[in-house]
C-alpha cells in the first residue's frame, strides 16, 4: 500500500503509475488524481479557447457592415468608428473613436490644469 500525496488515500501500488526517478519507482499521485489533474489541465486549455471566442463576441456583421463592440461604452459601432491599432489582432483599437477622444481630452485637461 502507498499513500497518495494528493488525495491522502492509501491505495494499492498498482493504483499508481510508474516513475523511475522515484525511490519506490512509483508516482506520488494515484492514477485517479493523475487523471483528475490531466482533465483540469485540459479544461484550462479549453478556457483559453473560450477567450478566443470572446474575441469573436466583440465582432459581428450587421446590415453588411462589420461592427466591433467598444470596450468602454459597450456599444456596437462600425469598424470605421475605431482607430487603427496595428498591434491588435483585428487591427483596431479596443475603444471606439468617441471613447478614445473623450479619454484623451480628459487627459489633456488634467495636464492643462497642472501647467
Ligand atoms: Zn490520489
Ligand atoms: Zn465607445
Amino acid at each position: 500500500m502507498k499513500q497518495c500525496s494528493k488525495c491522502k488515500k492509501r491505495k494499492d501500488e498498482n493504483e499508481f503509475g510508474k516513475n523511475r526517478t522515484r525511490a519506490d519507482g512509483l508516482r506520488i499521485w494515484c492514477r485517479e488524481c493523475e487523471s483528475e489533474y490531466a482533465r483540469e489541465r485540459y479544461e484550462k486549455k479549453r478556457g483559453s479557447v473560450k477567450k478566443y471566442n470572446n474575441y469573436k463576441d466583440l465582432h459581428r456583421v450587421a446590415g453588411g457592415v462589420k461592427q466591433k463592440r467598444c470596450g468602454r461604452c459597450k456599444k456596437w459601432k462600425a469598424e470605421n468608428q475605431y482607430y487603427q491599432h496595428s498591434r491588435h489582432k483585428d487591427g483596431l483599437a479596443v475603444w471606439c473613436k468617441e471613447c478614445a477622444n473623450t479619454a484623451t481630452n480628459s487627459c489633456r485637461r488634467r495636464r492643462a490644469v497642472k501647467s
